[in-house]
C-alpha cells in the first residue's frame, strides 16, 4: 500500500457531485458518507463549478482517515458521444478555472432558456421559473442548471413519467428540444485545469460512444498530446473488459489511473459511492501529492 495511505482503507472513490451541481447532497454530507463508508479517499468533482469545494474541504477536515481531492468535471467539445474531463487537485481560485467557469456557465445560461423555448413550441407548460425551482430547491444555484433539472421539471409537471423519459422524448442529444451549449476544447480545458495547479484525467471513457478500441486509442492519443495526466479507468460505465483496455492505455501512454463512481444520489440510482472499487493501491504516493492537498 503506498505510504500516503495509512488508515488501512483499501478503496477510494474520486469523482463524485453534490448538490452544488446536479447530485442530491450537500458537498459536506458528500465528503461525510464518503468517512462512513470508510473509503481511503474522495473528491469533490461537480459540474462547471467550484463552488462546494471550501465547503467539503471543511467537512473533510473533521475525518482524519480520509483524504479530500478538491475537483470539478468540465465538458470540452467532443470527438464523439459525450468528453468530460475531470480536474483534480485544483486550486479553487485560480485565475484560470474562474475564467473557464465563466464561459461554461454562461454557456449554460444561454442554452437553457432556449431549450425551455422549444420544449413550449411542442405544447408542454414549462417556464425557466419552475427549472430554476427545481436547482434551487435542491440546493444549487442558477450558475449551474443542467439537463436534469429540466428533466425534473418536466416531471412534475406531469409532461413525463419519470427523468429518463424527458431525455429519451425531449432534450436528448438529437432530441426535438435539445440544444447544445459552448464548451472548451479538450486543450484548453486540460490548459485551464494545469493553470490552476490540477491533473486532467479522461472520465468515463465508454460516454465517448467509440465504435472500437483503435478510436478510443486515437481519442487518448490526441488527449495526451493535448497534456492529459490520467484516466478514469475504474468507472460505472465501465465494462471488465474496459477497464482492461483503459489500463492498457495508461501504461502505453504513461498516465496515472484513476476510478470514481460518479455519485450524485437519488439523480442516478444505480450509481453507489465507492462502487466500482478502485483499489487505493492505484494512486502512487507522487500522485497522491497532488490530489490529496
Ligand atoms: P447538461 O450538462 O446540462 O447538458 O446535462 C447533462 C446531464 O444530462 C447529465 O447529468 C447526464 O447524465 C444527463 N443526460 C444526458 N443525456 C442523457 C440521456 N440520453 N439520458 C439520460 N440522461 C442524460
Ligand atoms: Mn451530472
Ligand atoms: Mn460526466
Ligand atoms: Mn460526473
Amino acid at each position: 500500500m503506498p505510504s500516503w495511505c495509512a488508515s488501512g482503507r483499501r478503496f477510494v472513490d474520486l469523482h463524485a457531485h453534490s448538490a452544488v451541481s446536479d447530485g442530491q447532497f450537500s458537498p459536506a454530507d458528500v465528503v461525510a458518507m464518503a468517512d462512513q463508508l470508510k473509503l481511503a479517499a474522495i473528491a469533490l468533482t461537480d459540474h462547471d463549478t467550484v463552488d462546494g469545494l471550501a465547503e467539503a474541504r471543511r467537512s473533510a477536515a473533521q475525518f482524519p482517515d480520509l483524504r479530500f481531492a478538491a475537483g470539478i468535471e468540465v465538458s470540452a467539445e467532443p470527438p464523439s458521444g459525450t468528453l468530460h474531463i475531470l480536474g483534480l487537485g485544483i486550486d479553487a481560485e485560480a485565475a484560470s478555472l474562474v475564467d473557464m467557469l465563466a464561459t461554461l456557465q454562461k454557456g449554460r445560461r444561454e442554452r437553457n432558456p432556449k431549450i425551455v423555448a422549444k420544449l413550449q413550441a411542442l405544447g408542454l407548460a414549462i417556464t425557466m421559473d419552475d427549472v430554476s425551482a427545481v436547482a434551487r430547491e435542491a440546493g444549487g444555484t442558477d450558475d449551474i442548471i443542467s439537463r436534469g433539472h429540466i428533466a425534473e421539471a418536466l416531471r412534475r409537471g406531469g409532461h413525463v413519467r419519470d427523468r429518463q423519459q424527458a431525455f429519451d422524448l425531449y432534450i436528448a442529444a438529437g432530441g426535438p428540444a435539445y440544444v447544445g451549449r459552448q464548451r472548451l476544447s479538450p486543450a484548453d480545458s486540460i490548459a485551464a485545469i494545469h493553470a490552476a495547479g490540477g491533473l486532467a484525467f479522461l472520465a468515463h471513457p465508454p460516454q465517448l460512444k467509440c465504435d472500437n478500441n483503435a478510436q478510443l486509442d486515437r481519442i487518448v492519443h490526441n488527449l495526451v498530446e493535448a497534456g492529459l495526466d490520467g484516466i478514469e479507468a475504474y468507472c460505472s460505465d465501465c465494462t471488465a473488459e474496459q477497464t482492461r483496455h483503459c489500463i492498457d492505455l495508461a501504461r502505453q501512454y504513461e498516465l496515472f489511473l484513476i476510478g470514481g463512481s460518479d455519485f450524485h444520489g437519488a439523480v442516478k440510482p444505480d450509481v453507489r459511492m465507492g462502487h466500482p472499487r478502485t483499489p487505493a493501491a492505484v494512486i502512487p504516493d507522487e500522485l497522491a501529492d497532488r490530489l490529496f492537498r
